[in-house]
């Protein structure tokens, strides 16, 4: 089952040529070639990989850890709406949930856009808050992805690497 999840989530993050016909109506949604983004600009160097936790609740890393400076802009890595905006465990937390169930979060972001906004791919959603990141004494944006409670490598968004994103299956 988290196999075909995950295989489905690939297939979202591909872009389709037999999508968005050109007749469609203003209401449909306009699939770009590249809906995806980094959550920075300029592109940010990655601190801290992703890191698949062996089983759901151990440790591990879910999400990437991405170098930026406080009060630097964070922005939406793809289309979608924001769904949560609030604090979790002391930290700022958006997450914006996309086409096909997949969601993203961000944290920790001040200045955060609120819930039920609608965004496009590169859009502003907050700002890198000061304080209590995981990479400390540095500063960074800890970006993570989700397909219902499965976590999985956000930097498959930019680039998605098929035969690297099967192993996750095992989860
Ligand atoms: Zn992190």
């Amino acid at each position: 089952m988290v196999r075909e999840m995950l295989l489905a989530a690939v297939a979202a993050f591909t872009p389709s040529v037999s999508s968005a016909p050109p007749t469609a109506g203003a209401a449909a949604p306009v699939v770009p070639v590249r809906s995806w983004g980094w959550p920075l600009d300029p592109r940010p160097a990655v601190a801290r990989p992703f890191r698949a936790p062996p089983t759901p609740w151990s440790a591990g890393h879910r999400g990437v850890d991405l170098d930026a400076g406080v009060g630097q802009v964070v922005r939406s890595a793809g289309p979608g709406v924001v769904s949560f905006s609030g604090m979790v465990a002391g930290q700022g937390v958006v997450v914006v949930t996309h086409a096909g169930g997949l969601r993203t979060s961000y944290e920790p972001v001040a200045r955060r856009a609120a819930v039920g906004l609608v965004v496009r791919r590169g859009d502003g959603i907050g700002v890198l808050a000061a304080g209590a990141g995981h990479c400390l004494p540095r500063t960074c944006l800890h970006w993570g992805l989700r397909r219902g409670t499965t976590y999985l490598d956000p930097l498959y968004l930019l680039e998605p690497p098929l035969p690297v994103l099967l192993p996750l299956s095992r989860q």
